[in-house]
């Protein structure tokens, strides 16, 4: 069963030894191309990060080889931001009610003086 973890407790992770010395630089040993890009259309693009296939936020393993995966800078990037939105759909609906609701205010008179 997958654990979520907090910020602090991922952090801790990444910065570990055991990560960034064992796990990490294993991997990319391992696997020296993308594997996301060479899934999708075979390109052999050299991987600067290590990417956790569950992440570790959700509660992923860390050092799990089967939870890693080599990335591409920019598959990275797009994997993360995808996570990112994920996580914050609930919070992004909200965000943009309050920021409807501050652009009808957007009048010179604040809205106490209404009524
Ligand atoms: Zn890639």
């Amino acid at each position: 069963m997958l654990v979520p973890r907090t910020a602090a407790e991922v952090r801790k992770i990444r910065d570990c030894r055991e990560w960034r010395d064992r796990a990490r630089p294993q991997q990319l040993r391992d696997f020296p191309y993308c594997q996301l890009c060479d899934k999708k259309n075979g390109a052999q693009i050299p991987a600067v990060q290590v990417d956790h296939i569950v992440p570790l936020e959700v509660g992923g393993a860390p050092f799990d080889p089967k939870n890693l995966q080599s990335l591409c800078k920019r598959c990275h990037t797009i994997k993360s931001a995808g996570e990112a939105r994920e996580r914050n759909k609930s919070k992004t609906n909200e965000q943009e009610r309050l920021l409807k609701d501050s652009d009808r205010g957007n009048g010179r008179s604040s809205r106490r003086s209404a009524g």
